[in-house]
């Protein structure tokens, strides 16, 4: 019986139920993660030369489900809380699939092309972003930074008379992105790639607890301007990764209407956080931005390699990033409507993005939004929130524990303390208690610093995530403290 090709393009129900078992008991995080102590068994079997003849379509699942799926990384395991990411949920996971499957591309008036619609309408409501603005999804909040600093690149030098997406920057003109030195690394690599360059980010002073200072920024744009610098962006972080501390964003639209300024805003990680009504406050003003960036698989835990990009004026974003006119491509969307002889071209999102092809990612966001509505959403939202909230009581409640940063969000920055004061045994320690974490309980922050001081920081976004282990890390954190700093002052024998 021939079959036209060496891969399978069928089966699917075979193929699927060969992993399922093992993708099942990878969900329960069961038994201890095994990844690095069999890594050079797991790296034997997968390090071989590339095959000639392949194995087949059976054989390749079966080391999919035994070398792949058990050593996978459990970032979504109930006490895993040290990233801004997690695992997804089940529901937008299985989307993600049926795309693969039936959706391998978003053009053509077809379900998987008006869900990136559908999907990016409801993020907007949901988020409070005006339904007019321009949305479209990216691979993440790198790629979303990147689009929201192309498109304000446009605006900022289609007044000086440039249009620097068809003749690049003018060589005898000084400019500047604004932001503060809490802001995302993404970002400066974004100057990077947009041809701003990475030196042209001004990174300003933040208060106590990581905002950026409006007077430092008013300062700033006021030097630059007498020496003849152009103001490209201000960008604003509505939830810094460190400790999703929100910019204070209407001070910041006030200063940027000022000057004339575009205003991003960097929600990556904490624009979900305006579902919660006690912080929502500190979004006022977010509709007066340029441009604002969110992420999706983040606190919405959608598969990873989805992000968004909204802009208030789509004509300048078509500007930044329409294609060309190609007859491949059936026009562009800049000569208007598109034609395809074979149907209409449904919405169109090559022209407001990095990507031509590209896999439909609003399916997921409407799987995870259609499952939970906006009330799920925000009971989450609400919920992290809490965690953090009940974390920082529990460690203002421990003598030997210190908070570091009061929660606005869903990160608590805490050290233990006990009886060490000096400041560089304070960070070896903690630095240590983060290791032991790892290594001896389920519970895995991540560190960072906090005005100079090594933080433990959990950052709750993980749906599986409950009370219990948020005592858990509080608990963890004191026993290993007062554990390792009794055998840091007993003198080694
Ligand atoms: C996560 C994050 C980014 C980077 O996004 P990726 O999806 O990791 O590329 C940028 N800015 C902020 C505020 C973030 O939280």
């Amino acid at each position: 019986m021939g079959r036209p090709d060496a891969a399978e393009t069928a089966r699917l129900t075979d193929a699927v139920n060969r992993v399922l078992p093992a993708l099942e008991r990878f969900l329960r995080y069961e038994g201890e993660d095994r990844a690095a102590r069999d890594r050079d068994t797991w790296r034997a079997a997968l390090d071989v030369a590339l095959p000639r003849t392949g194995v087949g379509t059976d054989a390749m699942l079966d080391m999919l489900a035994r070398w792949v799926i058990p050593y996978g990384l459990r970032n979504g395991a109930p006490g895993f809380a040290g990233w801004i990411t997690t695992s997804p949920t089940t529901g937008p996971a299985v989307s993600a699939f049926a795309a693969a499957i039936a959706g391998s591309q978003r053009w053509w008036v077809q379900p998987f092309n008006h869900l990136e619609t559908v999907a990016l309408g409801w993020l907007a409501e949901l988020l409070g972003i005006p339904a007019s603005w321009q949305g479209t999804f990216t691979s993440g909040g790198s790629a979303a930074n990147l689009v929201a600093l192309g498109a304000a690149r446009q605006h900022a030098f289609e007044r000086l008379g440039v249009d620097p997406s068809r003749d690049g920057l003018p060589a005898q003109q000084r400019w500047r992105v604004y932001a503060s030195s809490e802001v995302h690394h993404v970002v400066t690599r974004a100057a990077a790639v947009v041809g701003l360059g990475r030196r042209s980010v001004a990174m300003l002073d933040v208060d106590d607890i990581g905002r950026l200072r409006p007077a430092a920024l008013e300062r700033a744009l006021r030097d630059d301007r007498a020496k003849g610098i152009h103001p490209v962006a201000i960008v604003a972080t509505a939830g810094t990764v460190n400790t999703g501390a929100i910019d204070p964003i209407r001070e910041i639209a006030d200063i940027a209407d000022e000057h004339g300024v575009w205003l991003h805003v960097d929600g990556a990680y904490g624009l979900f956080g305006r579902l919660d009504e006690r912080v929502a406050p500190l979004y006022e003003g977010l509709e007066r931005a340029g441009s604002i960036a969110v992420d999706p698989h983040k606190w919405l835990a959608v598969p990873l390699g989805c992000g968004a990009t909204y802009v208030r004026d789509r004509a300048v974003m078509g500007r930044a990033f329409t294609l060309e006119p190609a007859e491949y491509l059936e026009g562009a969307a800049s000569t208007g409507p598109l034609q395809s002889p074979f149907d209409e071209f449904g919405d169109l999102f090559h022209d407001f993005n990095l990507e031509q092809s590209a896999q439909s990612r609003g399916v997921t966001v409407w799987a995870a939004l259609a499952e939970m509505g906006s009330e799920g959403m925000r009971e989450r939202v609400r919920r992290h929130d809490d965690f953090a909230r009940h974390l920082a009581d529990r460690v203002r409640a421990d003598d030997r524990l210190e908070l570091l940063a009061p929660p606005t969000l869903s990160i608590t920055c805490f050290r233990y303390r006990g009886d060490v004061r000096d400041e560089a045994a304070l960070d070896t320690l903690n630095n240590d208690i983060a290791r032991a974490l790892r290594a001896e309980t389920p519970f895995v922050p991540s560190t960072t610093r906090v005005r100079g001081h090594l933080a433990i920081r959990p950052c709750y976004v993980n749906p599986r995530t409950t009370l219990a282990e948020v005592d858990g890390l509080a608990n963890a954190v004191r026993h290993i403290g007062d554990r390792l700093a009794s055998r840091a002052m007993t003198p080694a024998e």
